[in-house]
């Protein structure tokens, strides 16, 4: 039972929280740790007897909070990951306090996932009805969810009962990508069972969106071949660009051929919250499911994604195997969370969700997003206007690809450089950022998501790849 001694630590706790969030924007980034501190991470011996509170939470304090992975820095521009939501981190510590399994049952976190889930939803303007949708790990997890449900219909109207029979049964299904698709829905897809080499990757116009021509091409070539095109999948912000397909036509074209329209939204999908770009999101609502990451834009603390599904039948019929001692029918008739995905355990996640929408309300969030996109064209226009950097996308939500490209390099030389670039601004610890490669060539990948990331900040990060990026050319081996 919780003593005076958990008192004590639970507000020594809350202060090093605040303590440590305080301090961030003044800290470097991110610190390659010292040898001797990874090790003493690695090593650590299993204890034999118990350790005091105290004393756990000076470890915590002294060896792990010291060493971030730098984001929740304002100045933090890698991969897609957020600062965490205050509200959602103080949100997490009541939902362990409570750590139900927010299977199903009649308790507060079930009802609680049902209302963030309607939020989610509400947020990105897609039709909610009452169970199209739950809450996972990440997006890689509501990938597989939304594509399992895809191929139980697609086998369905094919005659198959894909669960009882298996993959034997069915006709050859395709599907079809781009080239600028997250990996998370080919590994779904090859999970699935489905097979890597019938998800056909359509080209992309200059503007690394789905080409509908060619994706029209490659549904007729698969047709005439005797193969069964179900699947689509469209990105509401590719990972490397931030490009959105134009959904309008990809869905008139689901819509003829019977294709099931699934949108990756990870990453950009809250983007339509910001007027200025919201155009570019328009026939998102028309998908059959989408995928995307409260854990990316809206900074509820990882983990936390969602799965949302038009059809909450399809959904449910894919994965319920409710038996009878699990059974809640004073749960009403959406029955258990467990009946719509891979989970039966599940955490309390909706709660960390809850705060960190309810905190700032619809408006707050929005305006958190439009920060970010105003910031990112701004970064952009600064790029374009350097002639030493080179801009290699349209900012269309708030990643900016671009490469230091300085005077007297040659092609080769300049992918050399731009290739040893972000490890190099990342050591200095100033700014954060990674890098990628887009059409063949090294580039650097802003990718910005933190409210509180100023004009100063991005400056700095171009400061900071001029400066390392002459280190690297003083390097005597680099060009
Ligand atoms: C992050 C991301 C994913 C994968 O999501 P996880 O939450 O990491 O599983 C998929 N697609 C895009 C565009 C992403 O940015």
């Amino acid at each position: 039972m919780p003593d005076e001694d958990f008192r004590t630590a639970a507000r020594a706790t809350a202060d090093l929280v605040a303590d440590y969030l305080d301090a961030l924007p003044e800290r470097p980034v991110w610190q390659p740790m010292a040898e001797a501190d990874r090790r003493a991470l690695l090593d650590l011996p299993l204890p034999e007897t118990g350790v005091p509170l105290d004393a756990l939470l000076k470890t915590v304090g002294d060896r792990v909070m010291t060493a971030p992975m730098g984001n929740g820095n304002p100045r933090f521009f890698g991969w897609v990951n957020s600062a965490p939501q205050p509200a959602g981190v103080l949100a997490t510590l009541a939902a362990a306090a409570m750590n139900p399994s927010s299977a199903g049952g009649d308790h507060a976190d079930v009802h609680l996932e049902r209302a963030v889930v309607r939020w989610i939803a509400e947020l990105v303007g897609f039709p909610h009805p009452a169970g199209g949708g739950l809450l996972t790990s990440g997006t890689s997890m509501a990938t597989i969810v939304c594509l399992a449900a895809a191929r139980n219909r697609a086998a369905r109207l094919a005659g198959v009962d894909v669960r009882a029979e298996g993959l034997a049964a069915l006709p050859p299904l395709t599907g079809y990508v781009t080239g600028e698709t997250h990996s998370c829905v080919r590994k779904a897809w090859e999970l699935l069972g489905l097979g890597s080499n019938r998800l056909r990757t359509v080209a992309t116009g200059e503007d690394g969106r789905l080409d509908t021509a060619a994706l029209a091409a490659a549904v007729a070539e698969d047709r005439a071949a005797g193969r069964l095109p179900f699947l689509v999948v469209a990105s509401a912000g590719t990972v490397g660009t931030g490009a959105v397909d134009a959904f309008e036509p990809i869905a008139d074209l689901a819509g003829r051929e019977g294709l099931w329209l699934h949108v990756d939204g990870a990453y950009g999908a809250f983007g339509v919250l910001d007027p200025a770009i919201a155009h570019r999101y328009a026939g998102m609502d028309r998908a059959d499911s989408i995928a995307l990451d409260p854990h990316k834009w809206l900074g509820v603390p990882v983990d936390c994604g969602c799965a949302l599904v038009r059809d909450t039948a399809e959904l449910r019929g894919t994965f319920s195997l409710v038996p009878s001692y699990l059974r809640d029918d004073a749960a009403g008739s959406l029955g258990w969370f467990s009946e719509y995905g891979t989970e039966q355990t599940r955490p309390f996640r909706s709660l960390k969700v809850w705060a960190s929408i309810a905190h700032r309300g619809r408006a707050g969030v929005a305006a958190d997003i439009a920060h970010t996109t105003a910031l990112a064209r701004q970064l952009g226009d600064l790029v374009g206007a350097c002639d030493d950097l080179e801009l290699l996308a349209p900012v269309e939500t708030s990643i900016v690809a671009f490469r230091y490209r300085p005077a007297g390099l040659d092609e080769a030389a300049v992918d050399r450089l731009n290739r040893d670039l972000p490890a190099a601004v990342q050591l200095r610890g100033r700014v954060f950022v990674t890098g990628a490669v887009l059409g063949g060539r090294e580039m650097l990948r802003a990718c910005l998501l933190n409210a509180t990331t100023t004009e100063a900040d991005i400056r700095l990060l171009l400061d900071e790849v001029r400066a390392a990026g002459a280190e690297l050319r003083d390097r005597p081996d680099t060009d």
